[in-house]
């Protein structure tokens, strides 16, 4: 069992906030300022360089990988932290293309997180000799697995309305058809279940800064299978992923299993502030964790169904369909969320017309669901989101 009033008291989260955006940046665990203090004045200010050994810090990327893999059901030892997500796309589909020479597409869907697409498309310019992404609607991908794909690159669930794809069903379909799956967890990792051992994914890769509240920036994570563990080549080659960084061979030398996942030096810091955020996941069983964001999911769902007629649902209802967050759409979604927020309820927009709510049971409950309900409610009918300040878009939406 999970004690959620626990996990509630370790985060930072302003008083009277009802913050429902911890799937794009998650809050800040109350013992990662401390955490980070200790970091700088204790290891880095009294240790400076002998921090590497004597502080573990070169470790981190893997331990800290493994508290990570619990959580996506990865076998200990196969999990490795570093560099940003896209950095970790372009780096699973580039080994896993070097894995099926004789193929040439990379398959992916319209639903897919633009930044995914992007270096899916630079990789394939990049490659030349007829590589090619090709992208169908997310419910075509099953159909679109030929004996042309190298591999698909697939996020479980859908940024904007929360859809999720079956994991194990195309996993088993793109296996099938002699092709590797690579998925996204960006909005699964800390959301729900799951278990990339049990259902065959070939490479996993995710980020820690959202619902893994390892703060902005915090570093990305890749899983390649064990089977895969000594054949997989990264293309990025850096000295880190070396078998021997401090031998400072003329060569590259892939390290061994996902050691060569590695690329450069380790954003200690970022990590120490993961590391706090882990001591709360540790404590967390995901089983728990998906009953109760689902639980919290409905209730929001009902409500805002039954007080604000003008919203669209833009998620799923089946539960084994959706992530944890819930979407509806609006004609002027940025603003009625612009207006959510000036009153205390953070959600985000999404273009063109996407209000999103994560639904986060570490540190929301009933409570927040409620108070969310009864705003968005509010703000619709008496049209408060219309104003001339609501409309303007800022650099971050
Ligand atoms: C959030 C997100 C990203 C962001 O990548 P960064 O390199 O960490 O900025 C990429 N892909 C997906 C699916 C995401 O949800």
């Amino acid at each position: 069992m999970t004690d959620f009033t626990a996990t509630r008291a370790a985060f930072q989260i302003p008083e009277g906030l009802v913050y429902l955006d911890g799937n794009s940046l998650g809050p800040l665990p109350k013992a990662a300022p401390d955490r980070l203090q200790r970091m700088m004045t204790d290891e880095w200010g009294q240790s400076l360089i002998g921090g590497w050994n004597d502080h573990g810090w070169m470790a981190m990327p893997r331990a800290l990988g493994d508290r990570i893999g619990r959580l996506i059901g990865a076998e200990a030892g196969h999990t490795v932290l570093g560099d940003t997500l896209s950095i970790k796309v372009f780096q699973a589909l580039a080994a896993a293309i070097r894995m099926r020479p004789d193929r040439r597409v990379i398959l992916s869907d319209t639903g897919n997180f633009p930044s995914d697409l992007y270096m899916a498309e630079g990789l394939v310019g990049l490659l030349g000799d007829g590589y090619a992404l090709k992208t169908v609607a997310p419910e075509e991908v099953e159909g679109a697995i030929d004996e042309h794909v190298a591999a698909i690159l697939i996020t479980e669930v859908d940024y904007r309305t929360g859809r999720r794809h079956d994991m194990a069903r195309l996993t088993r379909a793109a296996h099938d058809a002699g092709a590797l799956a690579i998925w996204d967890l960006a909005h699964s990792a800390g959301a729900l279940p799951v278990r990339v051992a049990d259902e065959g994914a070939d490479f996993a890769v995710g980020c820690t800064y959202k619902f893994l509240n390892s703060g902005p920036g915090g570093p990305a994570f890749i899983y390649v299978a064990p089977r895969h563990a000594e054949v997989a080549e990264p293309a990025l080659a850096g000295w880190l992923g070396h078998q021997k960084p401090f031998a400072f061979d003329l060569h590259y030398a892939p390290g061994a299993g996902i050691e060569r996942m590695r690329v450069g030096t380790p954003p200690v810091l970022q990590m120490a502030a993961l590391e706090a955020a882990l001591d709360i996941w540790d404590t967390v069983d995901m089983d728990a964790l998906r009953a109760r964001a689902l639980d919290l999911g409905d209730r929001f769902i009902a409500g805002v169904e039954a007080a604000c007629p003008d919203l669209v649902l833009a998620t799923p209802r089946a539960h084994v369909r959706r992530g944890s967050q819930v979407s509806f759409r609006h004609r002027e979604a940025y603003a009625v969320m612009q207006a959510l927020i000036a009153r205390g309820v953070v959600g985000d927009f999404r273009a063109p017309d996407i209000l999103r709510f994560g639904i986060t049971p570490l540190y929301i409950g009933e409570a927040e669901i409620d108070a969310a309900v009864d705003t968005l409610a509010a703000i619709l009918r008496d049209g408060a989101w219309d104003r001339p300040e609501y409309r303007t878009r800022k650099a971050v939406t």
